[in-house]
């Protein structure tokens, strides 16, 4: 009798997890099914993978609907029959991934929308993407054809497995920097470039499962008020110190009366009556406070203060607007509150911890997980010394000790304009803090697009968003391992330029003072002195020992010159910036035209590479420069 239960176990379990063999040497053995009606999700999930497997294996595996497919190994995509999944029930964006003896099996949760809008949920291409990843090794590290990683085999083997992956966080978000329009577009795409740039970039933002669960809008929520409500009702205001409410100067911007009882329920009231008409954004309730530090001085919000901590301003510059400011995180936190006890069971309410409410309170508030707090420093920018970057992470750790979920919405990925710099590992150990201590999604502004210079920042930013726990280090050798032969000298080369930007930190803080520099507006302005000329020797002497290295590897070899070409374009700009900088540059017009003539015909030559995005420059730029009435022209008609 037992040896027959142990036979009949076996077989059983033989059945049901098995390898399913979908490329045999070089020849398909399975075909890829969709149901008979396959939402556009679906069918680009298909797509995806067919196109990847043609890209290991120089076989392309046909796409059957469910009544024609055959016997055989096939791959179900998508709710077909067969499946038994209903993709209704499965949480939101999630996706089962199961393979069998003769099947695959990838169903999720999807939206009925474009598969490249990051508002359509798509757990079926998730489900996708995670097994390219898992099963055929595959890295996305730039947008476009060079920056896909798919190693070459002539077998391609699906492991037997029967998970259900969820995304980590309910939305995952990296602004992609697309709109960045400038008075100058000369500096920036040609309208064909900017449209292949933006294609290319959303293909890789969803091939990193960037997209949410479901809608939640939310911002500075109260700039129209004023001007609105101002007259009938100024007590929902700052008050200044005069006792005047409202903004300090006509149309200046303002913050509100945070501990008045009334404005908290009139901010329910009017999202109550927007739900009812249908707004999409149904359980979150926006009270992100207006672009600004939380003014009003009046008794009822002073009262709500808690202690300032010792050191709440001392990484700040002390030209910030924090500067001399009051440490106000506790009103807020009461305000957003009072505004959650108000509102129906379910809602949640939405506020920015930023500028003078960044530190985490310090009266003993308890909130709870009704309130979602993004963590928007106005300071922090990397690379930080080690007692910023711990201070940084304590006001983290301290919000989330008060019961609130929170979100990443840091501004600093906007740094660095075109330059190699580089903040991969402190980058990488804030996001580790944040998920271990509770982290539900990311905000991120913006993505900046000079993927041939902050490649591994950028990749690492995006992986760690389905792969939360990788380390830096793992994370980097996985990218450069796509540099084949390469790889330790493009690890070489990178690690030399993160140690330089963190070399730099003192110096790029003193600079941008002196030269009253942005660190997210106008860095043009002193990349020359970041960046001075000598600082790239050494690193093109490592591209080049790279070129060498992988001579006899076409597809290496082009992505050692993609970086390549980043440095080459990153020290043209450092140089024109030496020029043209606003802080001191006397070039006449015929000047300013000769100086920008080579950095011009650069980017003509290269906008189809995707080394960077021109239009983010041209918008830095313009601020940054001297320029003349030359680059107001499109860039189709000038140079
Ligand atoms: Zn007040």
């Amino acid at each position: 009798m037992l040896p027959r239960l142990i036979f009949t176990f076996l077989l059983l379990s033989s059945s049901l997890w098995a390898d399913v063999t979908l490329v045999r040497d070089g020849k398909a053995q399975a075909v890829i099914v969709t149901p008979e009606k396959p939402t556009r999700v679906v069918s680009y999930a298909a797509a995806e993978l067919a196109r990847h497997v043609e890209k290991a294996c120089g076989v392309k595996l046909e796409i059957v609907s469910e009544s024609t497919a055959k016997s055989g190994p096939r791959i179900f995509i998508g709710p077909c029959r067969e499946s038994g999944v209903d993709t209704e029930k499965l949480a939101p964006e999630s996706c089962v991934l199961r393979v069998t003896d003769a099947a695959v099996f990838i169903a999720g949760n999807d939206g009925g929308g474009d598969p490249l809008d990051t508002d359509t949920r798509a757990g079926t291409l998730w489900g996708v993407y995670e097994w390219l990843e898992r099963d055929l090794g595959v890295r996305w590290l730039w947008p476009g054809e060079l920056g896909t990683h798919v190693p070459k085999t002539v077998t391609i083997i699906a492991k037997s497995r029967d998970e259900t992956i969820e995304p980590r966080f309910f939305r995952r978000h990296i602004r992609p920097g697309l709109g960045f329009e400038s008075e100058h577009p000369a500096l920036g795409f040609t309208k064909q470039a900017a449209e292949q740039f933006a294609k290319e970039q959303s293909v890789f933002m969803r091939r990193h499962r960037m997209g949410r669960s479901y809608p939640v809008s939310y911002g500075h929520a109260f700039t129209d008020w004023w001007e609105k409500d101002g007259k009938e009702h100024p007590e929902w205001f700052q008050m200044l110190d005069g006792g005047k409410r409202g903004p300090k100067k006509k149309d200046g911007r303002f913050s509100m009366c945070v501990s008045n009882a009334e404005l908290q329920r009139e901010i329910v009231k009017r999202w109550t009556e927007k739900r009812g008409a249908g707004n999409t954004n149904s359980c979150f309730i926006n009270a992100c406070e207006n672009d600004i530090l939380g003014l009003c001085a009046c008794e009822n919000c002073r009262a709500l203060d808690g202690p300032a901590p010792a050191d709440y301003l001392t990484y700040y510059p002390p030209t910030s607007k924090m500067a001399g400011s009051r440490f106000v995180s506790d009103r807020y936190a009461q305000f957003w509150l009072g505004i959650q006890k108000q509102a129906p069971a379910g809602a949640t309410v939405v506020g920015y911890a930023y500028f003078n409410y960044f530190s985490a309170p310090t009266s003993g508030i308890k909130l709870n997980s009704n309130i979602l707090i993004g963590y928007c420093p106005s300071a922090g920018w990397f690379p930080r010394s080690e007692a910023e970057h711990a201070w940084m992470k304590q006001q983290w750790t301290g919000w989330r000790e008060t019961g609130a979920r929170l979100f990443m919405r840091t501004n600093h990925l906007l740094d660095g304009y075109c330059m190699p710099f580089l903040f991969t590992r402190q980058f990488t150990d804030e996001f580790h803090h944040a998920v271990k201590h509770g982290m539900v999604a990311t905000d991120y502004d913006s993505l900046t697009g000079h993927w041939a210079t902050q490649g591994p920042c950028l990749y690492t930013a995006f992986r760690l968003h389905t792969r939360p726990e990788a380390s830096a280090d793992e994370l980097l050798a996985e990218y450069c391992a796509a540099f084949g032969k390469a790889a330790p000298q493009v690890r070489l080369y990178f690690d030399h330029w993160e140690a330089y930007t963190t070399q730099s930190r003192e110096k790029l803080a003193t600079t941008m003072e002196t030269l009253q520099t942005s660190r997210w507006r106008n860095w043009a302005k002193a990349a020359h002195a970041i960046y001075p000329p000598e600082c790239f020797k050494a690193p093109e002497k490592m591209l080049e020992a790279a070129a060498k290295a992988v001579a006899d590897d076409a597809e290496a070899a082009a992505r050692v010159k993609f970086l390549q070409l980043g440095l080459q374009h990153a020290k043209l700009c450092a140089r024109v910036s030496a020029q043209l900088t606003l802080a001191d540059s006397t070039a006449s017009n015929e000047e300013i035209k000769r100086i920008l003539g080579e950095l011009l015909a650069f980017r003509r030559a290269h906008e189809r590479s995707g080394i960077s995005n021109f239009n983010h420059l041209a918008w830095v730029e313009d601020l940054s420069w001297k320029l003349s009435e030359e680059t107001k022209q499109t860039p189709d008609l000038y140079p």
